[in-house]
């Protein structure tokens, strides 16, 4: 598991700085709006004084040009100057009026321009008292009417007055000027303030959610990773304890297994089940020990095995252990396929061994599998350890089923299994409507044979007598040593005329045969055999022996070695 990177320390404060941001952003666009409007006021207040400034100018100029006109006349007498003079007049104390109206708002100044109306006023009303004295008595009159130094010092007056009032103006507007480069100086600087504040905090808003939605993702990636490890380890839970299932279920059906095509079967569907990925052989030991021979196989090899092969072509089976055939060097066992290359391939050799005794070899083989490789090996281990103990069961049991069905001497079956599968085939002949014939042998003269030759020499001329029976007989015949000297053989589908036959054949190998024991050749050897045919001569077991017993009885009467069918006679 990766580990857990703590969320970002910025996490807390990201709503406050939102916050802050915003506000710094509306404070801006206040300020701007402000800015611009307190921009506007100062632009008003610079208009008016440079409007103060041109009534001023229009006032004084106005007043000079009537003054000129006055002058003009005064020196001419030419009535255009005297026009001139009526016209501008008005003029010029209109522009006085004008800017005193124009500067009501500063009283200063409005006190100096209502001054400057006065003083023009006066100065007006003057030259129109000259012009009237001349248009009345002459130029010479109103030249010696005019006081010059009067009106140089009235002129004077007006000229200080502007001058004070253009100074004060000029000092207004520079004062107005400096506020509102200051102001937008401010104003600039708390807008690019503000923006680089709130522009940072975004950054680092966005930084930090980057980083948080870098981090979520991970997180969600180890989330799916984990959920993905923990479905993986469930199934392979499930996989196992499925596997531990159908491993004790195998176990105790195999403990069943009645024979070992069952246990085989078995083994096989159990393998399939288990490893369907694997494929595989099951060998066995021949009794002859020199041999192994595939009994059953199952699912997909990947590496073809041979059929039968001496116990030395495996390794496992040398060293007593189980054997991996792409681990350990690489050492490929002798029964393996030797073409193909054994890259990407995982093989397994489990001996079969109970009681010190190998009795097979389970191998197995698929594609490398990484992590289930050791479980697949584990797996089949238990299989071989399990099928082991049944093969090793399954042998005793059937040496001790032929112990308790064969009689030692003569190799035959003995009284208990005639008597047991003369009832089972008559049944099964019935049932299918096929006959079938009894014989019954007895040897002649048995007693006095082994009162001169001996008894063991009387047990050699059994043991070729039961020889010379299993010989004559086909595989699906029972002959059986019914006791003593008396042999009974079990024809099923065989009519009496088929069984005589036999029963003559047998007789007359038996008649010809030289017996030799302990170096010594024994006999002639006889033997008298009773036929009974089912369904003819009997429908019970019981009845057809007792019929065939009493053709034994009638042979031996009529002189011995010889075959006698019950109805023939
Ligand atoms: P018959 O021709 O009438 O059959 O004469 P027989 O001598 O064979 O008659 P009987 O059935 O009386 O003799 C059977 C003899 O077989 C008795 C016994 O000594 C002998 N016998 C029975 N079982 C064995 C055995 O396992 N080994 C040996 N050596 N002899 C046996
Ligand atoms: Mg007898
Ligand atoms: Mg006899």
């Amino acid at each position: 598991m990766v580990p857990m990177s703590p969320p970002s320390r910025l996490r807390p404060y990201r709503k406050a700085a939102s916050i802050l941001a915003i506000l710094l952003l509306v404070a801006v666009a206040a300020a701007t709006v402000f800015g611009v409007r307190l921009l506007a006021e100062s632009n008003r207040w610079v208009e008016h004084s440079q409007q103060v400034m041109r009534h001023l100018e229009a006032s004084q100029s106005l007043l000079a040009s009537t003054q000129a006109a006055s002058r003009g006349y005064r020196l001419t007498s030419h009535p255009s100057l005297r026009g001139e003079f009526e016209r501008l007049a008005p003029l010029a104390l209109a522009a006085a009026q004008d800017l005193v109206g124009v500067t009501h708002d500063n009283p200063a100044q409005n006190a100096r321009a209502a001054a400057l109306l006065e003083q023009s006023a006066a100065q007006l009303a003057r030259m129109r008292e000259l012009v009237d004295i001349q248009d009345q008595e002459g130029p010479a009159a109103a030249i010696k009417a005019m006081r010059v130094e009067e009106l140089i010092e009235r002129m004077h007056d007006i000229n200080g007055t502007s001058a004070a009032m253009r100074a004060e103006e000029l000092r207004l507007l520079a004062g107005r000027r400096a506020t509102n480069e200051r102001n937008a100086a401010l104003l600039l600087a708390f807008v690019l303030l503000s923006l680089a504040v709130s522009l940072a905090t975004f950054w680092t808003l966005l930084v930090s959610l980057s980083r948080e939605n870098t981090r979520n993702r991970r997180l969600e990636r180890e989330a799916r990773d984990a959920l993905e490890s923990l479905q993986h380890s469930q199934a392979l839970t499930e996989r196992l304890s499925a596997q531990r299932w159908a491993l004790s279920e195998y176990t105790g059906m195999l403990q069943s297994a009645q024979n070992m095509d069952e246990a085989m079967e078995l083994t096989s569907r159990t393998f399939e089940r288990l490893l369907p990925h694997l494929g595989g052989q099951c060998y066995l030991s021949r009794a002859s020990r020199d041999f192994l021979e595939s009994r059953a196989s199952f699912g997909q090899p990947a590496i073809a095995s041979s059929d039968a092969f001496p116990p030395d072509d495996c390794w496992a089976l040398r060293r007593g252990q189980p054997h991996h055939n792409q681990r350990a060097a690489n050492v490929r066992c002798g029964h393996l396929e030797h073409g193909p290359s054994m890259a990407g391939l995982s093989t397994l050799c489990v001996p079969l061994s109970a009681h010190g005794e190998t009795l097979g070899m389970l191998h197995a083989s698929g594609p490398v599998d990484g992590g289930k490789d050791d479980n697949d090996a584990a797996i089949i281990e238990l299989l071989g350890e399990q099928l082991a103990m049944a093969i090793a069961n399954l042998r005793l049991r059937e040496t001790l089923r032929q112990q308790s069905l064969r009689d030692p001497l003569t190799g035959l079956f003995n009284r208990r299994y005639f008597e047991e599968s003369l009832r089972r085939e008559m049944l099964r002949c019935e049932r299918r409507r096929l006959p079938l014939s009894l014989l019954v042998l007895d040897i002649d003269h048995f007693k006095a044979f082994n009162d001169s030759m001996g008894h063991t020499a009387g047990d050699a001329v059994l043991a070729h007598v039961g020889r010379t029976v299993a010989s004559l007989v086909r595989a699906e015949d029972m002959a059986c040593r019914y006791g003593g000297e008396e042999f009974t053989i079990v024809m099923p589908e065989a009519d009496a005329a088929g069984a005589v036959a036999r029963a003559e054949a047998i007789r007359r190998a038996v008649s010809q045969a030289t017996i030799s024991h302990n170096g010594q050749t024994l006999g002639p050897v006889t033997v008298s055999i009773g036929v009974a045919a089912f369904p003819h001569d009997g429908v019970t077991p019981e009845l057809l022996f007792e019929v065939a017993d009493a053709s034994l009885y009638r042979a031996k009467a009529e002189g011995r070695n010889r075959v006698l069918h019950a109805t023939a006679g």
